[in-house]
């Protein structure tokens, strides 16, 4: 049997192991860490249980594909349900607004809160869902590198539409000519951090998000976000693939430019192919030295960083829901500060997401388990330790100030995770969340392919390659790996 190795067991790696599988090849992950995941990881301290990365699910048959692909039943890896409410939002000007799941709902309730009329919003999420149905198929299934992508229907489709993508704008600039009123402007400015990304900077097509949460919907795995992961890595244990923990890839083999296997310490593992799911740029300083680097690549700016606090908190509050924003009141301010000057704004936009709202085993009875996060820069050496000290006031301070209620003698307990430990834990160049920004029009472009150009059995996926960071993107880079490689 022909063998894929893959380096690293991130969400991008796991689909890429199990399409692998399914096309036939022998299969083996080598993961630097004694868990599967990456990112999408959980943590447990003193009787709560928090999802350490990602908090927000969406498009979860990308994942149920993955257990159907092998005839198995879903039920038996992996639940999730449909949520009623997307997220409460909160403002410095004492304004609130919770957005609805049903997008009728959300419409009437947000022409009535900002005084806009409904035909706004219907327009907005038209346009949102026709800039996904033209580009996903082209920009997000498929890799963008290849002549044959160029050739298809589809691709004729998004050209000929490419006047309705607003990429000539910003997103904000796109947000404030479509909704003018400055919170739900602010509101949609904020999905440009789903990628890491600038709302002042990244273009208008990252409209088509909000059409992702609001219509197709935002869900929960039963369990919580962890469940992704465990589920597959249960239904790849249960289809042959081998894992091997606290493993560290040290090469690449290259002869005759073809991947031969690879180097850890001493041992060389050899295979057919060889899949990496660490970031790019440690895939070529590390394990690819003798290779030349893709300097295009590796000199975009890389996406957002993230400080966040795990707290065990005391009481139940009642003001809050699954997923929570309590705006900043300098939101341009916060983004120059995290791209131009790579430090934390005055006023960080603060995110809380409590999973115990649904899985009450996540606290002890009568307490909550709070995820409270802030957008920060990529790690360039800052003094991380006072700023993780200073914005941890400032947070606190903020929810305190926007819900009129105690917090800090509330924190009976705390766990902390900064850029440096997010680059030192999944080897994240700088701590990114999602691989390179995409502030830059051409960013999608820019991103490394899922296959290197001179070596043709060497293979890439996970957030720092095409089509991008978070969840649907990598589980989407697997896919596409699999297409890619050799039928064996
Ligand atoms: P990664 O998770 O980056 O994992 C790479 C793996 O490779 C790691 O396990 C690492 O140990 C291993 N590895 C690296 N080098 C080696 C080596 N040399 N040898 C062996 N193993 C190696 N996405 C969403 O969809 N929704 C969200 O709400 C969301 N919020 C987020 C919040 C936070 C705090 C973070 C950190 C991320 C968030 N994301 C979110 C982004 C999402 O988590 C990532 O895009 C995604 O999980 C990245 O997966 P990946 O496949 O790139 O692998």
């Amino acid at each position: 049997m022909k063998k894929a190795i893959i380096i690293g067991s991130g969400i991008g790696g796991l689909a890429s192991a199990l399409r692998m599988r399914h096309k036939g090849y022998e299969v083996e992950v080598i993961e630097q860490n004694g868990y599967p995941g990456g990112k999408l990881t959980e943590l447990r301290a003193d009787g709560y249980r928090w999802d350490a990365g990602p908090s927000l699910f969406t498009m979860p048959h990308l994942v149920t594909e993955l257990i159907e692909l092998f005839g198995r039943d879903v039920n038996e890896y992996f639940s999730y349900n449909r949520q009623e409410e997307v997220c409460r939002y909160w403002w410095e000007d004492g304004m609130t607004f919770t957005v609805d799941a049903d997008p009728s709902t959300f419409i009437n309730d947000a022409a009535s809160t900002f005084s806009i009329d409904p035909s706004r919003l219907h327009q907005y999420l038209k346009d949102s869902r026709f800039k996904y149905d033209h580009t996903s198929p082209l920009f997000l299934e498929r890799s963008l590198h290849k002549a044959s992508t160029y050739l298809s229907k589809d691709t004729l489709k998004a050209l000929v539409n490419v006047g309705r993508m607003d990429l000539s704008k910003s997103l904000h600039d796109y947000n404030l000519q479509m909704l003018e009123e400055p919170h739900l402007v602010q509101l949609f400015d904020r999905y440009a951090t789903y990628n890491g990304s600038s709302p002042y900077q990244t273009p208008g097509i990252m409209s088509m998000i909000p059409h992702l949460e609001m219509d197709i919907g935002t869900y929960f795995p039963e369990g919580g976000m962890h469940s992704i992961t465990q589920a597959l890595y249960n239904l790849a244990v249960d289809v042959g693939i081998a894992f091997r923990w606290n493993h560290a890839v040290d090469q690449i083999i290259i002869e005759n430019r073809k991947a031969k296997g690879v180097r850890i310490k001493n041992e060389i593992l050899k295979a057919d192919v060889v899949i990496s799911n660490m970031d790019i740029h440690p895939t070529y300083n590390k394990l690819l030295s003798d290779v030349s680097p893709p300097r295009n690549t590796l000199t975009q700016e890389r996406s957002s960083s993230a400080l966040i606090f795990y707290w065990g908190v005391k009481g139940i509050h009642e003001h809050f829901g699954l997923h929570n924003i309590l705006f900043s009141g300098q939101y341009r301010s916060e983004f120059e500060s995290l791209f131009d000057r790579y430090e934390i704004g005055d006023d960080p936009t603060v995110y809380i997401n409590i999973t115990s709202k649904i899985e009450s085993v996540d606290a002890p009875p009568g307490n909550e388990n709070w995820f409270v996060m802030i957008n920060a820069p990529g790690d360039y050496g800052q003094r991380w330790d006072e700023l993780i000290l200073q914005a941890r006031a400032k947070i606190i301070d903020k929810i305190e100030r926007l819900t009129g209620r105690p917090l800090s003698e509330h924190i009976v307990t705390e766990r902390v995770l900064d850029p440096r430990s997010i680059a030192s834990k999944t080897s994240s160049h700088q701590g990114a969340l999602y691989g390179s920004s995409s502030n830059d029009r051409m960013a999608a472009f820019l991103r490394h392919p899922n296959f290197h150009r001179r070596i043709p059995n060497l293979f890439f996926c996970g957030g720092s390659v095409h089509p991008g960071g978070g969840i649907p993107l990598c589980l989407l880079s697997g896919k596409i790996v699999s297409e890619l490689a050799p039928t064996p």
